[in-house]
């Protein structure tokens, strides 16, 4: 456990596999390179606390400074790597300084997709990923300002709770019938969109953008829709989705679609070579490969290779769980919906919470929780052990979810053989 272990990226994922690292005993030297400033911090509050003003920006932060001293992690913040030579195992800073390295981690995360419209690049034109990002918005929104939302995915729809919150006059647009359409089921997105309205916000779909309209001064006045129509705006928040960031590994000349191809241990092509995060696409154990955008995946993943390099790999099988916040609703999902063919909702819609459980055929696949943590915690168990309650007890809000799955849970095999 003495090797050199370089970390690309200094976010939540490239953080956590230093931290496990040390945790794990590993006493090689572990650099985490970072091309933003200051120290590492997590991004959901950005969206949440940050935005409506609840939380200053620093708190963010994932460990205090003397952290990273204390545990001998060589932080380099403020520098990009810039080239990777495979053959000499080096990385190159855009300070010029080489770093040897006996496992590289890549863990550069992702960056917003541009809006490829007319008037994209006006002022008053943001995106939301980086701290930096999160301040600025902060600081146009106010009770007189009207908010245009591009993307009603989660972080559009978090902008626009915490837009709503500061009193600003809010409309999201959304180009596919219905919001969050690959991420959430029908019943649970219906349900957000109703908080949403209530709260003030207008939502409109099947909304094609034409442009940014420009106020003659190079600053956005307003969104034209594909029709003509002009919804006047005095910011512009776009919020379609991320980019994988892969160009290190291409530059390295590590396979990459969509995301940094790994096996299931997470490894590259190169076997001194690991990605995680949101800038990887990995196999899951049923063989379908996906790259996921949570701090779980991205927390889980790092603490997996942290184990690999101390260790040895091992495949990486964790249920993915995500959570976002919306005005007064906690919405936390366990599992992945694709392919899901019904649902089944537990608990009252109207009433303090309720989930939604999502089936393929008779195969549990995900459950969407409002403001229910109990059930969230019994889904995640339930789809680590592959077991799929029957409708009936899973709509029973008096079944008791985890006693289900001990008493009708094969038994784990015996520790004795
Ligand atoms: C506003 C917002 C709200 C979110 N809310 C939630 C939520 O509620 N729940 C949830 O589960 N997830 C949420 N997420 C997603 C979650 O934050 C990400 O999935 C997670 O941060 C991914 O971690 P990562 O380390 O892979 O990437 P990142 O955290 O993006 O870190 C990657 C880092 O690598 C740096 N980098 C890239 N290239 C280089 C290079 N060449 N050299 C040096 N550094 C480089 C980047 O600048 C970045 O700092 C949210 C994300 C955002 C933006």
């Amino acid at each position: 456990m003495t090797g050199a272990v370089v970390i690309v990226g200094a976010g939540q994922a490239g953080f956590q596999v230093a931290a496990s690292l040390r945790q794990r005993g590993h006493q090689g030297p572990v650099t985490l390179a970072g091309d933003e400033p200051g120290l590492p911090y997590q991004r959901p509050p950005l969206s949440k606390e940050v935005l409506a003003g609840a939380a200053a920006p620093e708190t963010t932060a994932l460990r205090p400074e003397a952290f990273f001293a204390k545990h001998d992690i060589a932080l380099r913040s403020g520098q990009q790597v810039v080239g990777v030579d495979r053959d000499r195992r080096t990385v190159t800073l855009s300070s010029g300084a080489a770093l040897d390295y006996d496992h590289l981690v890549l863990a550069t995360g992702a960056r917003p997709r541009a809006l490829p419209k007319p008037g994209a690049d006006l002022d008053g034109v943001l995106a939301l990923r980086t701290l930096d990002d999160a301040v600025a918005i902060r600081d146009r929104v106010t009770a007189d300002t009207r908010v245009v939302v591009i993307g009603a995915g989660f972080i559009g729809l978090e902008v626009a709770a915490g837009a709503r919150k500061r009193g600003a006059e809010v409309t999201v647009l959304e180009v596919a019938p219905r919001v969050m359409g690959r991420a959430l089921s029908a019943p649970s997105a219906a349900h957000l969109v109703g908080r949403h309205e209530r709260a003030g916000a207008s939502i409109r779909t099947g909304a094609r953008i034409g442009r940014i309209a420009d106020d003659g001064h190079g600053r956005a006045a307003g969104v034209v829709l594909a029709g003509g129509e002009l919804l006047h705006a005095d910011l512009v928040i776009v919020g379609v989705g991320v980019a994988p960031a892969t160009d290190v590994a291409e530059q390295a000349g590590l396979p990459v679609d969509d995301g940094v191809l790994v096996d299931a241990t997470l490894r590259t092509e190169d076997p001194h070579i690991w990605a995680i995060g949101d800038c990887c696409r990995f196999p899951l154990p049923s063989g379908q490969h996906v790259r996921l955008e949570s701090v779980q995946n991205a927390t889980d993943q790092a603490r997996a290779v942290a184990a690999a390099i101390t260790g040895g790999p091992a495949p990486y099988d964790a249920v993915p769980w995500f959570w976002t916040d919306q005005h007064d609703a906690k919405l936390q999902i366990a599992g992945l919906l694709d392919g899901h063919d019904r649902t089944v909702l537990r608990g009252d819609p109207d009433g303090d919470g309720h989930s939604v459980f999502c089936y393929a055929g008779e195969r549990l696949v995900a459950v969407e929780s409002i403001n229910r943590p109990r059930d969230h915690l019994a889904a995640r168990k339930l789809l680590a052990a592959s077991f799929s309650p029957r409708a009936e007890d899973v709509a029973d809000d008096a079944v008791d979810l985890r006693e289900l799955l001990a008493v009708t849970a094969p038994a784990p095999p015996s520790a004795a053989t």
